[in-house]
């Protein structure tokens, strides 16, 4: 049945929630109904969401290989004959993409047009998709609500450029990162904190606020995606980190943290 309640007057990021902690994102121009998602770990949500509000899907876009960025992709695959983009370092292990993407290639579909950035370090593959208008980044497990993606294949020096990269990006950028992760991000940060001779951390009025936000937010089971770039370049700590070393010492820090 259609939902006459929805009449958005321009185009949104719908947020899925899958498994314990992920997103499923649909771009959704209201104009044409038509829509994009971004990383379908699973296909029932994704199906169900463009069924109920009468969307037709016009393509996939996938960061990485990852099991629960891409393990939706063939049924919905099977529902929707759509293209798919996908790294072309990840062709191996995702055989299915029509396009293949790298750095700099830019693309059109849905009437969103979006550009590719190479981001490797917790893949070597990883990409992310750029859109200029509205300034939307799609960052799969790249960046996290103060944090960054853990490194399964890239070195540091890999995930410290891409991270660098990212903070050249304009400030007013809305960062969708695939996970939930900022709560567990919150408590590394207040541990940090209070080591007294870190230079690693924001100053503790805007942790605070950020603090009281995301708590607020969470309480009323709101997502704290989509990120607000130019706030995680102020309290990030691996935004923060100024050297490789820097990085380096925070990434291992947190590697032993749960
Ligand atoms: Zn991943």
């Amino acid at each position: 049945m259609a939902d006459v309640t929805f009449s958005p007057s321009r185009p949104f990021v719908e947020l899925l929630p899958i498994f314990e902690d992920n997103y499923v994102f649909v771009l959704v121009n209201p104009f044409n109904k038509e829509a994009l998602v971004v990383d379908p770990g699973t296909h029932e949500k994704v199906i169900n969401y463009l069924q109920e509000k009468e969307l037709t899907l016009k393509g996939i876009l996938l960061t990485h290989h990852h099991r629960d960025h891409i393990g939706g992709l063939k049924d919905l695959l099977k529902t929707f004959p759509v293209p798919v983009w996908a790294p072309l370092k990840n062709k191996h292990q995702i055989p299915d993409a029509t396009y293949y993407v790298e750095e700099g290639h830019q693309y059109d579909a849905a009437s969103f047009q979006f550009s590719v950035m190479e981001l490797p370090g917790h893949t070597l593959g990883h990409v992310a998709y750029w859109l200029q208008e509205p300034r939307w980044l799609f960052s799969g497990d790249v960046l996290f609500g103060l944090g960054c993606g853990r490194l399964f294949e890239g070195t540091y020096e890999q995930a410290y450029y891409s991270l660098k990269k990212l903070k050249r990006l304009p400030p007013e950028t809305l960062v969708y990162c695939t996970h939930e992760y900022t709560e567990t991000n919150l408590r590394f940060c207040k541990m940090l904190s209070s080591l007294d001779d870190t230079p690693l951390r924001g100053d503790d009025e805007s942790l605070e606020l950020y603090e009281n936000e995301l708590l607020n937010k969470r309480s009323l089971g709101i997502p704290s995606v989509p990120l607000k770039l130019a706030i995680e370049n102020r309290v990030n700590p691996f935004l923060l980190a100024e050297s490789l070393q820097q990085f380096t010492y925070l990434r291992e820090l947190r590697n032993m943290q749960s």
